[in-house]
């Protein structure tokens, strides 16, 4: 009998689906893809069998169940289909797990009802997430899904880090609190981190700085998530590609009071039109270092802000910790900008954090030390890698009934 070793993780988005087939025994991918544009016009499907050429297809997807069909027929056209005895589960991303969700879970009706209830709370992301879990049910009702959930993670948050200091019964009634987000992420990467420095997660105190287009940063003792920038939703914290993170309170009452923006305009301004493209009109650090060069000054200042809110959450972890073993970079910018790493660690040698020049010059796809040895605290590039960790917990799962 074929063994089921494989798993296929969706990320299903509001406009867009990416999914992965990953081969758990040798942590092989037998196909990746992506669908854009769904329920848009110009809708694309790129998908990409292991050591084969791209194949990209355009038709409209009017929906997730169109999408998800056309990410069926791919797969089977490659002899990968959904029917294949090799499927052991299907690993879903779900972004909002409340306080309930706190590890991979396997979906029953009841979980999709509870999924649904925390709409509220995200409202951009889990419906869609939601769409993806009823389609893939659809198409194959006899496999185990599994939700893996981007806050489950930080569930272990002490509820006086985990609470804001608003009346609790006000914040009781509409469920709001510290979530946090990029769990899988920082789950995942601070693992990693120990495994490179050859030590056991339970050993060492990692602050983790995800800065993707969306940046989170997060306090991890002994393999516990003890505090994380992200919010009740994912506004709060680092400046980011293009939101605001931290702002006064205040200035949400300002912009409606005196400003005349309604409350749908702030929340556009804020995730939207803020962060690094609200500084300098570019929310891409590529484009933004590259200006800089030429002596741009909203790229500079764009730049120094990112960097200045990133030196401020690594302080504040480094009091939240006591004792910092190691910081890890990932994500886009994290893992690539050596200039972002070189400003965010520069003159912190009295906190035991050093960067050598040259070892965070170095481009590689591995996960690496750059600090020098003398450093107290190694600081590491680290890449992400949350499709195989929600494949890796969606397998653990399945095959040991865990939930
Ligand atoms: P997402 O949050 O969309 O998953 P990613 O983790 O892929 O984001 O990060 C995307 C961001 O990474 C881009 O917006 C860009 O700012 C940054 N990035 C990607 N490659 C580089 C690079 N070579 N140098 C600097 N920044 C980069």
């Amino acid at each position: 009998m074929t063994e089921a070793t494989r798993v296929l993780v969706l990320n299903a988005g509001s406009s867009s689906v990416k999914y992965q087939l990953i081969d758990m025994l040798d942590g092989r991918r037998p196909a990746t893809g992506l669908v854009e544009r769904i329920g848009e016009a110009g809708g694309r499907l790129v998908h990409t069998a292991q050591d084969g050429e791209p194949r990209e297809s355009r038709q409209p997807f009017p929906d997730h169940a169109t999408a998800l069909a056309a990410v069926a027929r791919e797969l089977a056209a490659d002899g990968l289909g959904l029917d294949s005895p090799q499927l052991a589960a299907i690993g879903h991303r779900v972004v909002h797990g409340g306080q309930r969700f706190t590890a991979p879970t396997v979906v029953t009706d009841e979980v999709l009802t509870e999924i649904r209830r925390l709409v509220p709370v995200a409202p951009l992301h889990n419906p869609a997430n939601i769409t993806g879990i009823e389609v893939a049910r659809a198409l194959r009702p006899d496999l185990p899904q599994v939700a893996v959930f981007d806050t489950a993670f930080h569930t272990t948050v002490p509820e006086y880090a985990a609470r804001y200091a608003i009346d609790r019964a006000t914040a009781d009634a509409h469920r709001v609190r510290r979530y946090g987000f990029h769990g899988t992420s920082h789950q995942y990467v601070s693992r990693a981190t120990a495994r490179l420095l050859g030590k056991d997660p339970a050993e060492v105190n990692v602050i983790v700085l995800h800065l993707g287009n969306g940046a989170s940063a997060s306090a991890v003792a002994g393999g516990v998530c003890v505090e994380t920038s992200m919010g009740l939703t994912p506004l709060e914290g680092l400046v980011m590609g293009t939101r605001s993170g931290d702002i006064d309170p205040g200035v949400v009452f300002h912009l409606h009071r005196v400003g005349g923006l309604s409350i749908d305009e702030i929340d556009d301004l804020l995730n939207r039109r803020s962060g690094l493209l609200g500084l300098c009109g570019d929310n891409d650090m590529r484009e933004i270092t590259r200006r800089m060069d030429e002596g741009d000054e909203a790229a500079e200042l764009a730049f120094r802000a990112y960097v200045h809110r990133l030196r401020k959450y690594l302080g504040a972890y480094c009091a939240v910790l006591g004792r910092v073993d190691a910081i890890a970079f990932t994500a886009g910018v994290g893992e690539n900008a050596a200039a972002v790493r070189e400003a965010a660690t520069a003159g912190l040698t009295e906190l035991g954090i050093a960067v050598d020049p040259e070892l965070n010059s170095v481009r590689s796809g591995a996960a690496r030390v750059i600090s020098p040895p003398y450093s107290r605290v190694a600081v590491a590039v680290v890449p992400t890698d949350e499709e195989l960790e929600i494949a890796q917990q969606a397998y653990t799962l399945v095959h040991t009934g865990w939930s």
